[in-house]
């Protein structure tokens, strides 16, 4: 039962989700998104189902399907919605609602609350057959492209709610609108301790030097998430402080750039030995966990961030993340407190010299910061919200919402 967070997740929040789970006891919950392996959703779909069935929702999670086309212009959607202005004509988007009707033939959509993740499926409301339909949306929606945003508002304005997951991502979509900052679990195999022979065996099989610094950035090969900066700073800093760089990522299923931007990155690389570009298969999470252990510094230098789950895995284990100040980030990184939050190449190879430097501090930084994830950004206060949010719905206009 939830009561393994105890002594781990703030009391508070298992309180109240126990409570919400007794008011929603037996009610069904429905989430759909696109891929089940890659990202930050499907990870964070995998460790919120048992929980929430634990209190007592009947969940069921669906994935959408499609063709390559149809990835290739979710792709492009998701990529206008951070900014890039890329054309989505109109057979895209008559392409994007026609395989929505197919899954929707396919899917069965009766739930007593309904979350869509991302624009991919958010057609599906077309389909709607009752109940409550919240769309999730995960992405970086600060500056987005307007008429891309107005067409998905046109969906979004027929869900009963939507739920962003930073203040300023909030698009006056026409529904009610919730702030839910995603979450990490501490308990799952990514974020748990390991022993010293564990951390060894991972150090031994990707033959990693025990006597210099390590460089990490674990990441989907996503121009958004900068690579390339990445080998820009360490260049820079190596000039100075010797470090090895480990670029973690693997494919998501969803994404069909990430193969063109792994090459990209490659290519940059050059036969730099001191580089090491691991491709790990989906579901490593023992991996990415140890060589989160294993590195010095951690680095998630995105230039648009939804809200960048690997930084507060990071912080879980005690590390100063060096992260660009854009998407969520700046929520999970306090500057000079839990982290360092970089704008630039520069700024990102000053910090690491500064941390490399100085143990002490990043130390120090490393300890606040896990603490800090500790009372924000656990997936039991992420249950817990959207809990609430639901129950909220329920009860629309009451005055007072009886816990
Ligand atoms: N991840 C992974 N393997 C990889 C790269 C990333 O399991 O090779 C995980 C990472 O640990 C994190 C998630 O995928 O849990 C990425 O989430 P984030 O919010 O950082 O970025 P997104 O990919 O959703 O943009």
């Amino acid at each position: 039962m939830i009561s393994r967070y105890a002594g781990i997740a703030p009391a508070r929040d298992l309180i109240l989700l126990r409570k919400l789970g007794e008011k929603l006891q037996g009610k069904t919950l429905l989430h759909i998104n696109s891929t089940r392996a890659g990202g930050g959703v499907a990870e964070i779909l995998h460790r919120m189902l048992p929980i929430l069935k634990e209190v007592g929702i009947e969940t069921r999670w669906e994935v959408l399907e499609g063709d390559e086309r149809f990835f290739d212009i979710t792709k492009k959607l998701h990529n206008t919605l951070q900014g890039d202005a890329v054309t989505i004509d109109e057979d895209m988007w008559q392409y994007h609602f026609e395989v929505n009707r197919k899954n929707a033939e396919r899917l069965d959509l009766e739930a007593d609350a309904v979350l869509i993740h991302d624009p991919q499926p958010v057609p599906l409301i077309a389909f709607k057959k009752g109940g409550t339909w919240i769309w999730r949306c995960h992405i970086d929606l600060s500056a987005p492209c307007r008429d891309v945003c107005s067409r998905i508002a046109t969906y979004c304005q027929k869900y009963d709610a939507s739920v962003f997951s930073v203040a300023k991502f909030a698009q006056a979509m026409g529904t009610e609108e919730f702030i839910i900052p995603p979450s990490i679990d501490p308990l799952a195999e990514k974020n748990r301790e390991l022993s010293d022979g564990e951390l060894q065996e991972v150090r031994d099989r990707f033959g990693l030097d025990k006597n210099r610094p390590i460089l990490l950035q674990v990441s989907r090969f996503d121009r958004f998430k900068d690579p390339v900066g990445v080998i820009k700073a360490y260049r820079a800093v190596k000039k100075y402080n010797d470090c090895i760089l480990v670029l973690a990522g693997s494919p998501a299923t969803d994404d069909p750039e990430g193969a063109i931007v792994l090459q990209e990155v490659r290519d940059y690389a050059a036969d730099d030995p001191d580089i090491r570009i691991l491709l790990l298969p989906p579901f490593s999470d023992m991996d990415i966990n140890a060589l989160q252990r294993l590195a010095t510094i951690i680095l998630q230098k995105s230039v648009r961030e939804g809200f960048g789950l690997t930084v507060s895995e990071a912080m879980w284990k005690g590390k100063a993340v060096i992260g660009g100040a854009t998407g969520g980030i700046p929520l999970q990184i306090l500057h000079g407190v839990t982290g360092f939050l970089v704008h630039s190449v520069d700024g990102a190879a000053f910090r690491i010299r500064q941390l490399l430097n100085d143990p002490e501090m990043a130390a120090k930084i490393g300890t606040d910061a896990k603490e800090y994830v500790r009372q924000n950004f656990l997936i039991t206060r992420h249950t817990r919200d959207y809990l609430s949010a639901w129950y909220c719905l329920e009860n629309s206009g009451k005055d007072v919402i009886e816990l």
